[in-house]
């Protein structure tokens, strides 16, 4: 495979690249490095089948030059975080819309296999107990930015899909349901690794809301050789498939086991969401993976508990701040 991976040095991205270069594979990287970081990379610098271009995927020219010589694209580049999408809305939509048409014009202009992750987010509000991918969306008003990641990567999906039943592009849509792990960082709002590092650094742990509302967290570890496996798998082709873990538990809840699992002397502090990401700001209650689709397909079943994924990623923290007093990233 000589793959492209848009995104390659995010938090998914990078394991994405792990996974290829351990198994043969070639891998060109684009990656604009806001959200994501090269030392997510360093590890493969220097290897002769990897390399990083640094740019936007907004730059149409570039994006098709380092398409051009290769077999398969994994777009994984997008505007991430709830705080980047609420602080930052127009470029948000920018990179979301106008990137994902560049990436897989210039797929479908190469003959490359296509993949782009999308979201649970695109459920919206529905919180129906194991999500299937023919669940409705129940989107809030368009005009709320907060939206606009779920309107965006709804229309993603959409294009890829287009882009498929019209030019024969063989293309897959990855759902990734709340996919934490090492390097994830909390900055842009990801709650596990943020709860770890207020932790570590003694600080309170900030639940959002009054902590009831439950997710299902989902392994990295677990996700990386499904998406490689959808890619290789016709059957996939053309279609949406939910990628995620089956463990679920409150935010709360996470909050405890976070708190046990590094021994920390933090407290638990409840914050409104207005305060948190400011006014009108909606959260889902619930969302949860139903993941058979997937299981068929590809005999895709999550391993790693979630006890296992919230050490590793103490563990990764640790290691990047030894020192006892760890900032939050
Ligand atoms: N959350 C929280 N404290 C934080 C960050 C997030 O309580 O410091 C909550 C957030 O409101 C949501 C859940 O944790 O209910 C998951 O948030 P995340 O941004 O990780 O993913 P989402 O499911 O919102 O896409």
């Amino acid at each position: 495979m000589k793959a492209v991976v848009t995104g390659g040095a995010g938090f998914i991205g990078s394991h994405l690249c792990d996974h290829l270069i351990a198994h043969g594979h070639e891998v060109l990287v684009l990656d604009d490095l806001s959200t994501g970081s090269e030392t997510n990379l360093e590890q493969l610098s220097g290897n002769p089948d990897f390399e990083l271009v640094k740019g936007s995927i907004l730059d149409k020219t570039l994006v098709r030059d380092v398409i051009s010589e290769c077999d398969t694209v994994f777009h994984l580049a997008a505007a991430v975080g709830v705080h980047t999408i609420v602080d930052k809305p127009l470029q948000s939509l920018r990179t979301n819309l106008h990137g994902t048409e560049n990436v897989v014009e210039a797929a479908a202009a190469r003959g490359a296999r296509f993949l782009v992750a999308s979201t649970s987010e695109v459920y919206g509000k529905n919180d129906t107990d194991g999500l299937t991918e023919d669940a409705d969306r129940i989107l809030g008003s368009p005009l709320k930015s907060r939206w606009s990641y779920a309107a965006a990567k709804g229309l993603d999906e959409l294009v890829a899909y287009v882009y498929g039943e019209e030019t024969g592009l063989p293309c897959v849509i990855t759902r990734f349901f709340n996919i934490v792990g090492p390097r994830q960082t909390g900055r842009y709002g990801m709650v596990v690794p943020r709860f770890v590092g207020q932790a570590l650094a003694g600080e309170p742990i900030t639940v959002y809301g009054d902590g009831t509302q439950r997710r299902c967290f989902g392994s990295v570890f677990d996700i990386i050789p499904a998406v490689v496996k959808l890619m290789e798998t016709p059957a996939a082709y053309n279609r949406a498939v939910n990628l995620g873990g089956l463990e679920e538990v409150t935010i709360r809840g996470l909050a405890e086991r976070v708190v046990e699992l590094t021994g920390s002397s933090s407290r638990i502090e409840y914050v409104s969401y207005e305060d948190a990401y400011g006014e009108g700001y909606e959260d889902m209650q619930r969302r949860m993976p139903d993941t058979a689709l997937a299981g068929g397909l590809i005999g895709y079943k999550p391993q790693r508990r979630l006890d296992d994924i919230i050490g590793s990623i103490i563990e990764h923290k640790r290691a990047e701040s030894p020192s006892p007093q760890v900032v939050v990233a």
